[in-house]
């Protein structure tokens, strides 16, 4: 039996895919202690960790730092990551002293997690919840200027923000040190060694694992007609321009469609809707990707990775650098198209191109076999027992 502290991020996407490798953990008789967040209790409870809340070391956010991190500024998020290492340090300093884990298991972007477990000398295996990205597969991102503009004028403010660690036993040469993959971490992906672009540039130190889902469903697509889902995930989602043009592009087919559209858009703004298209606030997306034909997704990770373990090809929308990577990579290996004109014909004429073709199915199942021979949340959880690796050691 080991102590394992979990760290992870205010977000659904990178917290997620822990979760099943928490419950695997536990259910192997391990000590799981999760740091996380009081919006994701109900859930890490529910995988049978301990939760421990961190709202309180939140710092307050201006309206301009809450604009940005809205837009996924990688400057904000990076600052946002330091204050939150610097205000938790006491609290962790103390917990480490009084938990004493064995391992600890952290989001790849999460400092407060990846520095503590430096600082307190234990074992660390780092969570990947997009693909790893070295100097390699970095080349599949392509940043917009917007994107580039940021993080040229953000580099001297995280200068200055990375200085203020070091009173608090932190040291870090740059901030690439912290988030960049390097090959003697080891680091669990939840995706295959197929699908990783430049799989064969990455050390015995990652555990390629394949998708983490907490779900017993099976592809399963008899039915009368076609269902399309769509889905902008659950950070850049407060899109109704974009699902008004879906509705627009879908309404005169003959499909069934699902949209989920998160909690900030209020339903009145998409109209009134005919019988064949739902609207929902958030789903059990596993689910209806079990069932869909085609997912309009914005190419998070885990969507992405969700729809190819469902065998559900992709009409591929990424709103983001590290999204396009996830993007191109399943436009590559034939499981969707991107979409490049994003008006209401576009919508319907790329819609129509995946559901028409038996081809982008095929790769998706083809992805999706793959997938399922994946070493899975067990492969995951006998890794990090077994944690520190030594590069024989590792699969
Ligand atoms: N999700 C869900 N129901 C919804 C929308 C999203 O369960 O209605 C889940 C989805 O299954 C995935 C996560 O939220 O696990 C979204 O993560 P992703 O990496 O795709 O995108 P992000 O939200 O981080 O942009």
């Amino acid at each position: 039996m080991k102590k394992i502290a979990f760290f992870c991020i205010p977000a659904h996407g990178h917290t997620n895919p822990m979760l099943p490798v928490a419950a695997e953990l536990v259910r192997r008789g391990n000590a799981v202690r999760f740091y996380s967040f009081d919006e994701f209790e109900k859930k890490i409870r529910a995988a049978g960790a301990e939760f421990i809340s961190c709202d309180s070391f939140l710092p307050k956010l201006t309206k301009q730092e809450e604009t940005d991190l809205k837009n996924v500024s990688t400057t904000e998020m990076t600052i946002q990551d330091i204050r939150i290492t610097i205000s938790m340090s006491d609290f962790l300093d103390k917990e480490f002293k009084s938990f004493l884990p064995d391992v600890v298991y952290t989001d790849s972007v999460c400092f407060w997690g990846k520095l503590n477990a430096w600082k307190h000398h234990v074992p660390m295996v780092v969570s990947t919840s997009t693909f790893a990205f070295n100097q390699m597969s970095s080349r599949y991102m392509k940043n917009s200027p917007k994107e580039m503009a940021d993080m040229i004028f953000g580099l001297p403010r995280i200068s200055r923000e990375l200085k203020k660690l070091k009173p608090y036993g932190f040291h870090v040469k740059s901030v690439f040190s912290l988030i960049q993959s390097d090959n003697s971490t080891d680091s669990i992906v939840y995706t295959s060694r197929m699908f990783q672009p430049y799989a064969e540039s990455f050390s015995d130190h990652y555990a390629f694992v394949g998708p983490s889902v907490f779900s017993n469903a099976l592809p399963d697509k008899k039915k009368d007609r076609p269902l399309v889902y769509i889905s902008m995930g659950t950070v850049i989602n407060d899109r109704p321009d974009f699902y008004n043009k879906c509705i627009d592009a879908l309404k005169t087919l003959n499909v069934d469609v699902i949209i989920s559209c998160g909690n900030a858009i209020n339903r009145e703004e998409l109209g009134v809707l005919p019988n064949h298209i739902k609207v929902y606030p958030y789903v059990d997306q596993l689910e209806v990707l079990a069932r869909a034909d085609a997912f309009i997704t914005h190419c998070g990770m885990n969507s992405v990775s969700e729809s190819l373990y469902m065998a559900t090809p992709m009409v591929l929308y990424p709103q983001t650098s590290e999204q396009y990577a996830v993007a191109r990579r399943t436009s590559e290996i034939g499981a969707g198209i991107i979409l490049k004109d994003d008006s209401v014909e576009g919508i319907r004429a790329a819609t129509q191109e995946i559901l028409n073709h038996k081809a982008y199915g095929n790769a998706a199942a083809k992805c999706s076999e793959d997938f399922h021979a994946c070493p899975g949340v067990t492969g995951a959880a006998e890794f990090i027992e077994n944690a520190p690796h030594l590069p024989s050691n590792a699969f």
